[in-house]
């Protein structure tokens, strides 16, 4: 009686007047065969099946804190310089235009006004209203359009859209039009202007990467004087994982990458290349032999290496590097014996692990994939180490911590370290609010006995009964009273009173 009917009913009732996202949780039920039922309180069951194994879903996350963390962040975040470490201030128009005036007279640039940023959506009427303003054309997604064109935008998908707002050459008498021009596209794209430079050669360091076509983006907001970085206006999405603006690129938001693995691919060196080599060459050719033993052989002929019978840990370093790593733009005289004769050729070896990565990459067949995924291992992504979000995004701080450096602390530690901010008089004011929203989200959670985790802990590795308290502190925290809570083992220890 208790599940079948009460708690059905009760249920069916609650989930009714929930969010979509408390509702992933629960699953609708049947409307219970009764007439009716009166003076029930709203029920919620919750079990013990653990969250989501999805790598980017936290106790952050899942409890949703983390969203309330960002908002702080985009709030009254401080942004240093991720090159040089010093506080990020605002740049004046005239700024902009000093820094511009440094290149190279004879360059060829764009002013740009990013209009569209990373939005969704189909964009007839903006573009519209930019053509009546006289514009001629814009960059939709790196593409130049005339405005007066016909203009297709796949409303699903994210886009960036540009205003072309003027083009110029740098030499000395442009002064006042680049200025005309910066501020035209500071007004209509927030305070922000993208200079597209057209084989630009730049000595500044933060150039260096951007040699063929510079993308320079500045801001009436943020941006660090020594480094000429330019930073957008803070906002929530900065400081997401699962969203390019906020995630690192190379990881894209995960904090680790999948790598083939050298110690699963010769997983014992006291064996011969010709049978310690796992997944490489195992195509046979003529007589038995393999792709790999005709690469191998080669190979060390090229540099003088004896193989055969040498176990790989006697083999030179240098020598198995080339093996597992290629020989870069050194070629090799390949030399092999198929059914239509003697074959050769000569180029540079890709090398194991190159070749290994390559197949894994583009191969169709899940089959394939999952035998490649048995080299690899997860190792820590270098970009982010780990913090999963873009450097411009871990630069930004209140206090000293960033938002990685905080949710890394345990929910204790976490509540202790909010509540002790030193803040001005109108950060205190913007910040209240949503501080207090945080720290009841944190009490439920050591209510329920889970002071020691940390936000940033991912929810795939929490214990059934970790899970289930959490989701029952997430419940209390959407501010429900009232509500019948129905646990399926209530031997499971909690600390909490509730
Ligand atoms: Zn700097
Ligand atoms: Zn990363």
């Amino acid at each position: 009686m208790a599940f079948d009917t009460l708690y059905a009913e009760g249920q069916r009732r609650y989930v009714e007047s929930l969010s979509s996202y408390a509702r992933q949780f629960l699953g609708l039920m049947e409307k219970p065969n009764v007439e009716s039922i009166d003076g029930l309180s709203p029920a919620i069951s919750i079990d013990q099946k653990t969250t989501s194994k999805n790598p980017r879903s936290t106790v952050g996350t899942v409890t949703e804190i983390y969203d309330y963390i960002r908002l702080l962040y985009a709030r009254i975040g401080v942004p240093y310089c991720p090159n040089c470490g010093k506080k990020i201030e605002k740049q004046t128009i005239d700024q902009v235009v000093d820094n511009l005036m440094e290149l190279e007279i004879g360059t060829k640039i764009q002013i740009l006004a990013p209009v569209v940023r990373g939005r969704k959506g189909e964009f007839v009427k903006l573009l519209e209203n930019f053509a009546k303003e006289g514009f001629v054309r814009a960059r939709i997604d790196g593409e130049i359009i005339e405005l007066t064109d016909d203009i297709e935008i796949d409303r699903k998908k994210k886009h960036n859209i540009e205003i072309i707002v003027d083009r110029l050459v740098i030499k000395d008498d442009i002064r006042s039009r680049l200025t005309e021009s910066i501020e035209t596209a500071f007004k209509y794209a927030n305070n922000l202007v993208l200079v597209s430079v057209v084989g630009a050669t730049s000595s500044r360091p933060q150039d260096e990467c951007a040699n063929k076509n510079l993308e320079l983006l500045f801001s009436q907001n943020y941006a660090c004087p020594d480094c000429n970085i330019s930073f957008e206006e803070l906002s929530p999405r900065m400081f997401s994982f699962n969203n390019p603006f906020g995630a690192c690129p190379d990881c894209l938001g995960i904090g680790y990458l999948m790598k083939m693995d050298e110690d699963l691919i010769i997983p014992d060196k006291n064996k011969t290349l010709y049978d310690g080599v796992k997944a490489f060459g195992a195509s046979t050719m003529k007589k038995g032999d393999t792709m790999a033993k005709m690469y191998f052989e080669s190979i060390a002929k090229h540099y003088g290496v004896e193989i055969k019978g040498v176990p790989i840990k006697k083999l030179p370093r240098e020598f198995l590097n080339k093996i597992l790593y290629g020989t870069g733009t050194e070629r090799i005289d390949f030399e092999y014996q198929s059914a239509a004769g003697v074959r050769k050729f000569t180029s540079p070896f890709e090398g194991v692990i190159p070749t290994l990565d390559r197949r894994y990459r583009e191969t169709k067949s899940d089959g394939m994939r999952n035998f490649y995924e048995m080299y690899m291992s997860n190792s820590r992504c270098e970009t982010c180490n780990g913090a999963r979000l873009k450097k411009e995004s871990l630069a930004v701080k209140i206090g000293t911590k960033n938002i990685e450096e905080l949710t890394n602390m345990s929910i204790t530690k976490i509540k202790e370290y909010l509540n002790n901010l030193q803040l001005s008089k109108t950060k205190t004011m913007i910040a209240e609010q949503i501080l207090k929203e945080i720290d009841a989200r944190l009490q439920f959670l050591m209510d329920v006995g889970l002071e020691y985790l940390t936000l940033s802990r991912a929810s795939g590795t929490l214990s059934g009964g970790e899970a289930q308290r959490i989701r029952l502190a997430t419940q209390i925290g959407s501010g429900l009273t009232g509500v019948l809570y129905i646990l399926d083992e209530p031997s499971i220890r909690t600390s909490s009173k509730r």
